[in-house]
């Protein structure tokens, strides 16, 4: 018999839902809720969870940069020119700088990396739908925020064998940034996807792919992997919200960089998101094309050909191994809130995941928008977007599909 593990607060209102009437479940979303920093805003850097965060970090290792002025949303601003940007920075955004292990390109020819960011949001099950048709893993880069509203998007995503890797907390540009708040951004993003999955994520992307040299020393060392995009093969698509470019201009610029693959060495890693409808309405067009074209779309661990695709993946396989498969949770399950019609009837083959609760990274305790290159914007809207279902009623939904998981976990101790 080996010693009980403390739960983590997911897992509790896991036993919850099974236990007590929605009302009371209810409640206990919102303090679940509550011990996580506020939906789309920098996090405090004082919370205790933070301090403890960045004291595990060797600042000695972390170059001294001047941080970037930034306009509201942190999207970072340019200084005019190339000789504006400090030396040594390395600052992908504003010099087009790319580090030794930076991931920028799918090494294999014909390989795809296929990413879509910013989410999950309710517009993510349809592409999950059409993912699933095609048989097709991706790379989800999720924001934090968007997690603790659709966490049992997150856990569909999982499920049916995508990758998940981070995308911040609030989405801010990163080398604008303390370096204490960029500790604060990944590790309380890591908290809310390990809180619902069990995974501790291994990948992340920059908003803006703002990154620059004291950025990636601190995720370096938070065990972090670097994930950019293919120069000319971000898809644009969160421009189309803004009404600055047509699907018709997204595709057509898609065809022309289809066009240079024959030329290539290597493939690629494209940027599309699951934030918008717009968005989402050209991304099962762009699979289309792409894969018409002989491109081969994965995700990003398979891209690379990391066989671990999480920084807990052998724990996670481990324990996956010890358990049958009818301990997978039931995200499919319909329920009220989600009619069986919303989910698609089977998971892919492809690399299935299985959500592993696991000891829990900490205890939380009370504490306090998307991408382009050349410091536009595309996430002006989404602290607007971000903010629209019923907070209790989707974490309700995630205890129940973690349900079946916690009880077994817990009747196998
Ligand atoms: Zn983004």
């Amino acid at each position: 018999m080996r010693p009980v593990p403390i739960v983590s607060m997911t897992l509790v209102m896991a036993i919850a839902s099974i236990l007590m009437p929605g009302s009371a479940v209810a409640e206990m979303s919102k303090k679940l809720q509550a011990q996580y920093p506020a939906k789309d805003v920098l996090p405090d850097t004082n919370h205790p969870l933070v301090k403890k965060w960045i004291a595990e970090i060797d600042w000695s290792k972390v170059p001294k940069l001047p941080l970037a002025k930034a306009d509201i949303p942190n999207c970072p601003d340019c200084p005019a020119g190339k000789k504006g940007v400090p030396k040594d920075a390395c600052w992908w955004t504003c010099d087009g700088c790319v580090a030794e292990d930076d991931i920028e390109v799918c090494p294999r020819d014909k390989a795809w990396g296929l990413t879509y960011d910013d989410g999950p949001s309710e517009e993510t099950p349809r592409l999950l739908r059409k993912l699933h048709q095609a048989n097709v893993t991706s790379t989800f880069f999720v924001v934090g925020s968007r997690v603790l509203e659709y966490p049992e998007t997150l856990l569909q995503e999982v499920k049916e064998g995508h990758h998940i890797g981070l995308h911040t907390w609030s989405h801010a540009g990163m080398t604008s940034l303390t370096n204490e708040q960029i500790v604060a951004e990944i590790k309380w993003a890591e908290k809310v996807v390990f809180d619902v999955t069990g995974l501790k994520t291994k990948y992340w992307r920059p908003p803006y792919g703002d990154v620059d040299n004291r950025v990636r020393e601190i995720v370096r060392q938070m065990g972090y992997k670097t994930v950019i995009w293919t120069k000319e093969w971000d898809s644009n698509d969160w421009q189309i919200p803004d009404k600055t470019i047509t699907n018709k201009e997204v595709f057509r610029n898609f065809k022309w960089a289809l066009s240079t693959v024959p030329k290539l060495k290597g493939g690629v890693i494209t940027l599309e998101h699951d934030l918008y409808t717009q968005t989402v309405n050209v991304a099962g067009p762009l699979l289309d094309m792409g894969m018409k074209k002989g491109l081969e779309p994965m995700d990003i661990a398979r891209c690379v050909n990391d066989p671990e695709p999480y920084q807990n993946s052998a724990l996670t396989q481990k324990e996956a191994d010890k358990k049958p498969a009818a301990d997978m949770p039931a995200a499919d399950k319909p329920t009220a809130d989600k009619p069986a019609a919303d989910k698609p009837a089977a998971a892919p083959a492809a690399k299935p995941v299985t959500p592993q609760p696991q000891t829990p990274l900490e205890t939380p305790k009370a504490a306090s928008a998307p991408e382009t290159v050349s410091g536009k914007t595309v996430d002006s809207a989404i602290a607007a977007k971000g903010v629209k279902k019923s907070d209790a009623t989707q974490l309700a939904w995630s205890a129940t599909c973690l349900a079946i998981v916690a009880m077994s976990a817990l009747l196998s101790l």
